[in-house]
């Protein structure tokens, strides 16, 4: 997938502050952030969505969970508290066509999300 950013950024074509990869996964920082941590988390396979999912996937989408949990207890905001997004489809803000988990954290949330 040549015209994914996000592919790109997990072949380290296009630069990004990689915080966490291995074999299956990466996760980067917002370049846009909307909280004082703000990682996203992506599988290296590209998937455009859920709906994408495999079988053969499901270890890795785990990992991705667990990475993102593994993020906030070494940035110490576990105890405050963080958010797991996966935006899917426009009308839902998704604007990257890679499946991907933003971990955000270091601020207040709010409910509903606008
Ligand atoms: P979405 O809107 O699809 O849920 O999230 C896409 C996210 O990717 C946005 O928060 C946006 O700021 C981020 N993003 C888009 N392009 C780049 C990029 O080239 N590098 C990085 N680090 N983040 C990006
Ligand atoms: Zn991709």
């Amino acid at each position: 997938m040549v015209e994914c950013i996000f592919c790109k950024i997990a072949d380290r074509e296009i630069p990004a502050e990689i915080v966490y990869e291995d074999e299956e996964t990466v996760a980067f920082v917002d370049a846009n952030p909307q909280a004082p941590t703000h990682i996203l988390i992506i599988p290296r396979r590209h998937l455009p969505n859920p709906g994408a999912i495999q079988d053969a996937d499901r270890a890795v989408i785990g990992r991705l969970f667990q990475i993102a949990a593994q993020i906030a207890r070494d940035r110490a905001i576990q105890e405050s508290g963080y958010r797991l997004v996966v935006n899917v489809g426009r009308g839902a803000g998704q604007t990257v066509e890679h499946l991907h988990v933003h971990l955000l954290g270091g601020r207040e949330m709010t409910w509903p999300p606008g």
